[in-house]
């Protein structure tokens, strides 16, 4: 590390405090918490915001007159109209409102690919893919005859560019790729890549999970035609998500669920579907966790992207740096862009063990196959540890990890 960036690092401004669930000890430690690819903690503000809605505003949305419903509605459409301005999504009508990523996804397989997908078509995706962008991909090739095929990934956890190129041909019916590992932290050049693909006309499905909470993300920039990512992820609470989708595709798109909120019109004989986005909404909605999107772009965007972008890189190269200094360990995912995730291996413990004694001491990290087998498959191993930073972490959390593994260490010598 730089002396620059440590001065960096070491200034950092104290987001931790936002954040309750920070302040209490684990097992006798202070918590470090480094598990923020699975799931990141959430600020008062977006705890707060949710708690007033329900106590004040909860009611079902859209269809009714009285008071509270409108309050509802406000505040659920408030919070499409803030996820649209957060992703420069061109109008509110392509914030599609999901339970997150994987359901967005799955959107895209059911009523984009699956109608319109014949045997001999392909799906291309990366070896890099969590299984929520690959299990939906399966599923309809094995409804229509297409097939999946996977680009290429080295021994360093980046996409093989040329191979990459070599497979984007006129069979390609889509490609869908991650923005950022979760397995591994490689930062794919999705607006590379996008450009790529649509040079040859052939629609992009970005799985944005682990990109949104770590960096500014603009959807006309980046060019794809669908963007997947989840609240959770991004300091809001579980069970909701957005799919960006292009108009232009949502529009020739049939819906992917019937039910209520999705109509304008039910007969026995025919039903009129709902504009945009509402036809892909069916159901009474996870308002509160919507509303907490909403409040959580608010906390993103008042700190800005830009700047948690760059504390967390500094923050990110610190945390690699102390973990490769650390004598027996293993770093696995080594591309030269990566963010928030470090995953790796300590001498031949069992990640699971390594996981159990970090959690002894207060320090909470992931170890598995993070719903990345094939890319474990791909190194050659099981699982792994992994570390995930966002910005709450400091160089005193990372430093609590290596003291954590130093410990780890002697106790299996
Ligand atoms: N893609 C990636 C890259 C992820 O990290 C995750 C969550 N681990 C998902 C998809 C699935 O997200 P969710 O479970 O919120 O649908």
């Amino acid at each position: 590390m730089t002396v620059a960036q440590s001065q960096l690092v070491h200034a950092a401004p104290d987001w931790r405090n936002d954040f309750p669930a920070l302040r209490q000890e684990v097992n006798g430690h202070p918590l470090v918490y480094l598990d923020s690819a699975a799931s990141a903690q959430m600020p008062e503000a977006v705890i707060n915001t949710v708690a007033e809605y329900q106590r004040h505003d909860h009611a079902n949305v859209h269809r009714g007159v009285h008071t509270l419903s409108h309050r509802a509605t406000d505040a659920f459409e408030g919070a499409r109209d803030k996820i649209r301005d957060f992703i420069n999504a061109a109008s509110r009508t392509e914030v599609v409102l999901t339970s997150g990523t994987t359901e967005s996804i799955n959107l895209v397989a059911q009523s984009f690919c699956r109608p319109r997908l014949k045997p001999g078509d392909k799906i291309l995706i990366t070896h890099l893919e969590h299984h929520a962008n690959i299990v939906p991909w399966q599923l309809v090739c094995e409804q229509t005859g297409a097939e999946l095929i996977v680009a290429p990934i080295d021994d360093s956890g980046q996409i093989e560019a040329d191979t990459l190129t070599t497979l984007l041909d006129q069979d390609v019916f889509i490609l869908a790729l991650g923005h950022v590992s979760n397995a591994l932290g490689t930062v794919n050049p999705v607006r590379e890549i996008v450009a790529q693909a649509k040079a040859r006309d052939i629609p992009v499905l970005v799985d944005g999970a682990q990109g949104v909470p770590h960096m500014p993300v603009d959807v006309q920039q980046l060019g794809c035609d669908f963007y997947a990512f989840s609240g959770h992820k991004m300091f809001a609470p579980t069970g909701a998500g957005v799919l960006y989708a292009r108009e232009s595709l949502l529009d020739a798109m049939p819906p992917y669920q019937g039910g209520g909120d999705m109509i304008l019109e039910v007969s026995f004989g025919a039903t009129v579907y709902n504009e945009l986005p509402y036809k892909f909404e069916a159901g009474t909605p996870n308002i509160s966790g919507v509303v907490g999107i909403g409040a959580a772009i608010d906390y993103l965007q008042a700190i800005g992207m830009q700047r948690i972008t760059e504390y967390e890189q500094h923050l990110h190269n610190y945390m690699v740096a102390q973990l490769d200094a650390i004598d027996g360990i293993r770093l696995i995912g080594t591309a030269a862009a990566k963010a928030s995730v470090q995953s790796f291996l300590l001498d031949d413990i069992h990640a699971h063990d390594l996981g159990t004694i970090l959690d002894h001491q207060g320090v909470a990290i992931r170890t598995g196959h993070h719903c990345a087998m094939p890319v474990m498959s791909r190194m050659g191993i099981a699982g792994t540890a992994r570390a995930s930073v966002a910005l709450y972490n400091s160089v005193d959390d990372i430093d609590r990890l290596v003291e954590a593994l130093q410990k780890a260490r002697k106790l299996f010598a």
